[in-house]
């Protein structure tokens, strides 16, 4: 990004004072990196942007150009309002089967872009530890691989993305998963006179999801994956037959234990599956004539899968 001097010194002074006070992060983000990273993250991007339209705007003098984007003193709040009111939301997709790498690649894109990941499985995940009553009503058919009702994952991502860590955008992991769902969401989002702006398809055959998915373990509170094989976590033991240790599946982050989800079983699998491709494909369809959807090899090497994505993020990739 070009960025004049003086847009560029503006730029230092906003990231200097960050004031953006991201939102605690809650166990509905699947984001790995801490609070703070976050709060210099989003006046980068913010500003960054910012730039690219005071270089290409108008023929005002540059210094005017940055005072009105940036304004004279370093009221970052004021800032912040002014983007939060005026720019459209990045409001993207993670699309992809279970064990695709949503929740993998979600974060490192939620750090770079500074917007936050929203994981309706997560949530729900979290709903049924508290044993709420969307909790209870969800437990049996997640536990089983089905589908939780439109009308409940609906509501819960009508009442998110309502929270101010949201107003920049957000990524969403695992929703909509229905083509009702997409039509609810294009609509509440149509109220505000926003859209969806990127649709990432990670693209992956059937038949490797079942190793990827039986060896999955996460951080509950994180929403963290790991991988037996891919990805293990430092502590991980192997017993004598070579499989993990359980006391030894610690978070690197917190320490605290790991556990394997109750529906990442063969059978539950087949039955996520079928749902993934009689009623969560044709989403891609419903998305594709608006020209936002960009499709990635899911089926490499981690480092590989996020080169994809960052090449799939830029807006030349549309
Ligand atoms: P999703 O959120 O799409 O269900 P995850 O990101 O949790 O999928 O990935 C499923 C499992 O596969 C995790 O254990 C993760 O560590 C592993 N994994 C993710 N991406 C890859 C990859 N490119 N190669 C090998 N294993 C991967
Ligand atoms: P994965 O990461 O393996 O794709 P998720 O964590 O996204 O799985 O979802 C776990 C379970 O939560 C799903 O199998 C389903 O039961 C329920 N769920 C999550 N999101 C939705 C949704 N948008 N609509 C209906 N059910 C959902």
């Amino acid at each position: 990004m070009l960025l004049s001097s003086t847009a560029r010194l503006a730029a230092r002074r906003v990231v200097s004072t960050a004031a953006f006070r991201s939102s605690a992060r809650t166990a509905t983000t699947r984001s790995a990196a801490s609070a703070d990273s976050r709060s210099s993250i989003m006046p980068l991007a913010v500003v960054a942007a910012a730039g690219g339209l005071a270089l290409g705007a108008s023929r005002m003098r540059e210094e005017e150009k940055t005072q009105c984007l940036f304004g004279t003193g370093s009221n970052t709040e004021a800032i912040e309002e002014k983007f939060a009111t005026y720019w459209p939301r990045n409001i993207m997709i993670l699309f992809g089967p279970p064990g695709a790498g949503k929740g993998t690649h979600g974060p490192k894109i939620e750090d770079m872009l500074g917007i936050v990941q929203l994981s309706t499985g997560d949530m729900l995940r979290a709903a049924v530890s508290a044993k709420t009553e969307v909790g209870l009503k969800a437990a049996a058919v997640m536990k089983a691989g089905g589908l939780v009702s439109d009308d409940i994952v609906v509501g819960i991502i009508r009442d998110r993305i309502k929270e101010p860590d949201c107003k920049f955008g957000f990524i969403l992991d695992g929703f909509p998963r229905t083509l009702v769902q997409s039509q609810a969401l294009d609509k509440m989002l149509a109220d505000e006179g926003a859209c969806v702006t990127k649709v990432i398809s990670l693209d992956i055959p059937d038949e490797v999801l079942e190793e990827r998915i039986c060896g999955r373990w996460i951080h509950k509170k994180s929403g963290r994956s790991y991988h037996v094989k891919f990805a293990p976590p430092k502590a991980m033991k192997l017993d004598n037959n070579g499989n993990p240790v359980l006391e030894s599946m610690k978070d690197n982050e917190t320490g605290e234990p790991l556990m394997q989800r109750p529906d990442d079983t063969p059978a539950a699998l087949v039955k996520r599956l079928q749902s993934y491709h009689g009623e969560t494909v044709p989403i891609l369809n419903h998305y594709k004539p608006n020209g936002i959807v960009a499709a990635v090899n899911a089926n490499q090497g981690m480092d590989g899968v996020w080169g994809e994505i960052l090449k799939a993020l830029k807006r030349s990739a549309q």
